[in-house]
């Protein structure tokens, strides 16, 4: 059961995942949640990281978050697998740190490498945790067109949560289960 007191905690792949977070992202900060966010990668395959870092900071500044609750990994765009172990333990020790009451990670789509990587990381840390937080997962292109989310908890929370169409609901939903 997710814990709304705790913070929330966001694992992406890259810089411009959190855009199909948007609105679930802001609603939370407006409802006073502690929101923290990691990108794995430096996501600068194609354009160089300090720009794109610069445009995920302006779209958390947007949602109403401040860049004091994020982080940027270093590891390289398309090739974060490379580094699995190092990564799923330091996410490990990160998820110690923030003690999130629940974690959004990226969907294991069987897509973009980084992003199943991003979700088994993040599912992996979250098993390792004493007070194990739900991790929940959004699709960003497979299933983007219905926006659902799913926990990997095995409580009621598993069934499927809207977060595009209906941003608002994911936040009410865990609100109601905890
Ligand atoms: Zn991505």
């Amino acid at each position: 059961m997710p814990d709304v007191k705790r913070p929330a905690l966001f694992v992406f792949a890259h810089q411009d995942d959190e855009v199909a977070y948007g609105c679930m992202l802001r609603n939370m900060a407006n409802a006073g949640r502690d929101i923290r966010v990691i990108w794995i990668t430096d996501g600068a395959r194609f354009v160089p990281a300090e720009v794109r870092r610069g445009e995920s900071t302006a779209n958390m500044k947007r949602a109403g978050i401040s860049k004091e609750r994020l982080t940027f990994w270093d590891y390289p765009d398309g090739g974060a697998i490379r580094f699995a172990s190092e990564i799923v333990e330091r996410l490990t020790m990160a998820m110690r740190e923030i003690g999130p009451g629940e974690v959004y990670a990226v969907a294991c789509e069987g897509g973009h490498p980084d992003h199943d990587f991003a979700h088994f990381a993040a599912v992996k840390a979250a098993s390792a945790q004493e007070k194990k937080p739900p991790v929940f997962e959004v699709p960003c292109y497979n299933k983007s067109s219905c926006g659902y989310a799913h926990s990997t908890d095995s409580s009621p929370l598993r069934r499927r949560l809207f977060t595009h169409r209906y941003p608002e609901m994911i936040y009410s939903s865990s609100h109601a289960l905890s």
